[in-house]
This record gives structure tokens, C-alpha cells and sequence, in this order.
């Protein structure tokens, strides 16, 4: 076991933003382990990564369950004697009118990204504790705090995820430990590709209404991960950045042309 080696766990990091958070954290010489329900899929990232792979690990995690998590968690804590950065990425979409979503629906929401990151903050907490800039981030989403038809069990997730942000904060700043949380804007991977593949949203239509005027990019999230865990935040925590191309902030999108000039 060596004290100088930083380790970070990744749930869902076996594609998507999480993929590519994991690559930032690699490059910069953490052993990152990506733990997601998709061995194989983590897997054949992992060894497309070539010259990166010695830092790369793909583990079997299923945030919704508690043994697989205390076990997976486990395995990277007692190889390397310490975590020091967790990132809470799995996540799940569903579009249902709310009418028609079941309870058990409505609960595999929650349980993946709220109660998931719960079990595995949980869990990693002994293996954080003590552990040079030990760090928890969340993965949100502008859903956390903003509103969306269809999707009410995501943004209700998301928007207790920010809850479950602030007050692990409060609770582990005491063990060394800031948690802050990421709250993305429409980021091209294959979870919103399924989207615009279905017609359900149009990518013109989005970047309209997108300040910067196009969707995100996974590696401009993990980017913001990666600050989130570095010293450069050391007196952020209980945060949540929303890093949306300007989303959130636009109270009418796609009129740039009504400014008024004074020419
Ligand atoms: P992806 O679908 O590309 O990746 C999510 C990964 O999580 C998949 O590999 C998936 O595996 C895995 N996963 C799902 N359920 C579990 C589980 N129970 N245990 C472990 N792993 C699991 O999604 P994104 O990269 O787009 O999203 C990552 C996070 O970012 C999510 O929390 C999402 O809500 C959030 N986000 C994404 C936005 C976007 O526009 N893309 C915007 C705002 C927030 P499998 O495929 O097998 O299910």
C-alpha cells in the first residue's frame, strides 16, 4: 500500500461522462477504478485506453444493491488502504407521464441516483476519511433544480441528490472530507443519443435554447470533476456547479436578436 497514491472510485464509469471524468483523473496520475453494472463494457474501456491502462480498473458495481457495493467498495479500499475521491456518476432516465409511472419505477429512479450515491458515500466513507483531499462528487443535473414533463422521478432524484449534497458536507467536513456535486446541462452521450435518436428531443432545438449554443461535451464535465477534487476548490464544499452552456441562466433563450443597442 503506498499513502501517496490517489484512488478514485467512478460508478457508471463505464461510459459517457463518467468515462471520460476518469480519463481526466488517470492523466493526472490517480488510479481510477471504473465501477459500473456493465463489467465487460468497463472492461473494453479500460483497454482502450492502451498506455494509460495500469491506472485503469474496471469493477463490477450495481449501485442499487448493498452487497455489491460494500463489496466493490471494499476491494478497492483495502488494495490501496484509502479512497480519495468518490464520484456518485450512475444514473438512469425514464420518460413516463407521472400518471403512468409505477411505484416501482418511481423507486429504481430514486434508488439509483439518490439512494445509490447514499450506499456508496456510505460505504467508502472509513476508506475517505483520513485521505489526502478526500473528496465526494455528485453527478446532478440542471433537472435538479429546474422542472421537465415527463420526468418527474429524475428531477425529484436529482433535486435530493443536491440535498444529500449539502448535508454530507455539513456532516464529514469533520473527517477531512468535502463533498460538492456537478449538475450538468445537455451533454451528447449515449443516454441523450437515445433521446434524439427517438425524435423525443431535437439537438437544433436544444442549442437554441442553450446560451453557448450547442450541447456539452462529456470531457467538459469531467474537467469540472476534476477541479471539483483538486486543491484549486480546497474551500468549496456543500456546492453544487451547474455547467450547462448557459441553460439555466437564460430567461429568453434564442432572442439574442431583440437586445437592444444604442447604434
Ligand atoms: P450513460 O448512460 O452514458 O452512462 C451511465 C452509466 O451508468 C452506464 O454505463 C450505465 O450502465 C451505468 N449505470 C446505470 N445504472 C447503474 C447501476 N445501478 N449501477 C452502476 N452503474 C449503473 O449516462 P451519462 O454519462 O450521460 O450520465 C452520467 C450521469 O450524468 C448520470 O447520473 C446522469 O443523470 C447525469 N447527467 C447526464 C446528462 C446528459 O445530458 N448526458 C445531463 C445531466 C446529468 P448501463 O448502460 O448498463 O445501464
Amino acid at each position: 500500500m503506498d499513502d501517496k497514491e490517489r484512488v478514485a472510485v467512478i460508478t457508471g464509469g463505464g461510459r459517457g461522462i463518467g468515462a471520460a471524468a476518469g480519463l481526466r483523473f488517470i492523466k493526472a496520475g490517480f488510479h481510477v477504478y471504473f465501477a459500473d453494472l456493465n463489467f465487460i463494457r468497463a472492461q473494453q474501456f479500460v483497454e482502450s485506453l492502451k498506455s494509460f491502462q495500469s491506472h485503469a480498473h474496471p469493477l463490477s458495481l450495481d449501485v442499487t444493491s448493498d452487497d455489491s457495493v460494500m463489496e466493490a467498495i471494499d476491494i478497492v479500499g483495502k488494495k490501496h488502504g484509502h479512497i480519495n475521491v468518490l464520484i456518485n456518476n450512475a444514473g438512469i432516465t425514464n420518460q413516463q407521464p407521472t400518471v403512468e409511472t409505477s411505484v416501482s419505477d418511481w423507486q429504481m429512479m430514486i434508488d439509483t441516483h439518490l439512494t445509490g450515491a447514499f450506499r456508496c458515500s456510505k460505504a467508502a466513507f472509513p476508506f475517505l476519511k483520513g485521505a489526502t483531499d478526500a473528496s465526494i462528487i455528485n453527478v446532478s443535473s440542471i433537472a435538479g433544480a429546474m422542472g421537465m414533463p415527463i420526468r418527474a422521478s429524475y428531477c425529484a432524484a436529482k433535486a435530493g441528490l443536491e440535498g444529500l449534497t449539502r448535508s454530507l458536507a455539513t456532516e464529514w467536513s469533520k473527517d477531512g472530507i468535502r463533498v460538492n456535486a456537478v449538475a450538468p446541462g445537455w451533454v451528447l452521450t449515449d443516454l441523450i443519443q437515445k433521446d434524439l435518436d427517438s425524435g423525443l428531443v431535437s439537438e437544433e432545438l436544444l442549442s437554441s435554447r442553450i446560451s453557448l449554443k450547442r450541447l456539452g461535451k462529456p470531457d467538459e464535465i469531467g474537467e469540472v470533476m476534476f477541479f471539483l477534487a483538486s486543491n484549486a476548490s480546497s474551500y468549496m464544499t456543500g456546492q453544487v456547479l451547474r455547467v450547462d452552456g448557459g441553460l439555466s441562466i437564460d430567461l429568453n433563450p434564442g432572442n439574442v436578436n431583440a437586445v437592444r443597442t444604442n447604434s
